[in-house]
């Protein structure tokens, strides 16, 4: 992300402050976000989830990602935020 988190591909209007204290700041984004039409590999998925682990920023990051299509935001992949607004939703989660 470095997309989010600090890198040239995010537009500054979309740069929120927390960002600054991403663990992924300056890591290469595509291990979060794979090129377009690339649903990116499960080792990927696995390696970055491993870094949002350990970020300190991992509950902003999951609701500013929530809406995201593709790659991992907040330490969730593309299908567990699906999942996660379904059950926003339904009421079934906070
Ligand atoms: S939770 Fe993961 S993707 Fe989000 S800022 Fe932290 S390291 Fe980056």
């Amino acid at each position: 992300m470095s997309i989010f988190h600090g890198n040239q591909q995010v537009p500054a209007f979309e740069r929120q402050a927390w960002m600054q204290d991403a663990a992924c700041k300056g890591m290469d984004p595509n291990l979060f976000i794979p090129d377009r039409g690339s649903a990116g590999c499960n080792a990927d998925v696995m390696a970055a989830k491993a870094v949002c682990r350990e970020c300190p920023v991992r509950q902003e990051c999951l609701e500013y990602g929530l809406m995201e299509k593709q790659g991992v935001w907040g330490g969730l992949s593309e299908r567990e935020r699906r999942i996660l607004r379904r059950r926003r939703r339904l009421g079934e989660a906070a």
